[in-house]
C-alpha cells in the first residue's frame, strides 16, 4: 500500500489549494468560504518519482462544540489513518487557539509532522512564517499553495518523513 499523508488544518488555510498544488491540477475544492470540502477526500500523488495518497480534510461545521474541538476531532481521525501529517498554518494570521488545540492532538499521535506555513506569497511574508517556529514543532516550510513559491522543498520535507 501506498504511504499517506494527510494534509490538516484550520478552515481557510488554504489546504485544498495546496492540495491542487501538489496534485498539479485542480480537483480540490477551494472556497473563500469555510466548510467547503467534505471531511475527507483521498487523492493519488507523486512527487519526486514516488507515489504517495494525499488526504485533503475539512468540512468542519461551526456546530455548539465550537470550532476548534471540531477540527482537533477532524485532525485526529485524519492523522490515525495517515503515516505522516502536513499541517498547514496560516502565516499571515499567525497561530491561532484552533491551531494550538491541533498541536495537542498532533504531539499525542506521536506521527511525524511537516509544519507549512502558507500564504508567504513573497519575500517579506517570509518573517511570518518564521514566527511559526513558537507551535514548537520545528521549522515552519514557507510556501505560496497559490503561486507555487518553496512548495518543492516543502514536499521535499514531507516525503523525507513519509
Ligand atoms: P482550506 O479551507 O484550508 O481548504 O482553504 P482553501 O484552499 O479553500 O483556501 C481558502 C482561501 O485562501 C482561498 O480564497 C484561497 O485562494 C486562499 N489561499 C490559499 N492559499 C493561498 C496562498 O498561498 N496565498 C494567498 N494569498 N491565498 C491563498
Ligand atoms: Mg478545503
Amino acid at each position: 500500500p501506498l504511504p499517506v499523508l494527510a494534509v490538516i488544518g484550520r478552515p481557510n488555510v488554504g489546504k485544498s489549494t495546496l492540495v491542487n498544488r501538489i496534485l498539479g491540477r485542480r480537483e480540490a475544492v477551494v472556497e473563500d468560504v469555510p466548510g467547503v470540502t467534505r471531511d475527507r477526500v483521498t487523492y493519488e500523488a507523486d512527487w519526486a518519482g514516488r507515489r504517495f495518497v494525499l488526504v485533503d480534510t475539512g468540512g468542519w461545521e461551526r456546530d455548539a462544540k465550537g470550532l476548534h474541538l471540531r477540527v482537533a476531532e477532524q485532525a485526529e481521525i485524519a492523522i490515525e489513518l495517515a503515516d505522516a501529517v502536513l499541517f498547514v498554518v496560516d502565516a499571515t494570521v499567525g497561530a491561532t487557539d484552533t491551531d494550538e488545540a491541533v498541536v495537542k492532538v498532533l504531539r499525542r499521535s506521536g506521527k511525524p509532522v511537516v509544519l507549512a506555513a502558507n500564504k508567504v506569497d513573497d519575500a517579506r511574508t517570509e518573517a511570518d512564517a518564521a514566527m511559526l517556529w513558537s507551535l514548537g514543532l520545528g521549522e515552519p516550510h514557507p510556501v505560496s499553495a497559490l503561486h507555487g513559491r518553496g512548495s518543492g522543498d516543502m514536499l521535499d520535507a514531507a516525503l523525507a518523513v513519509l
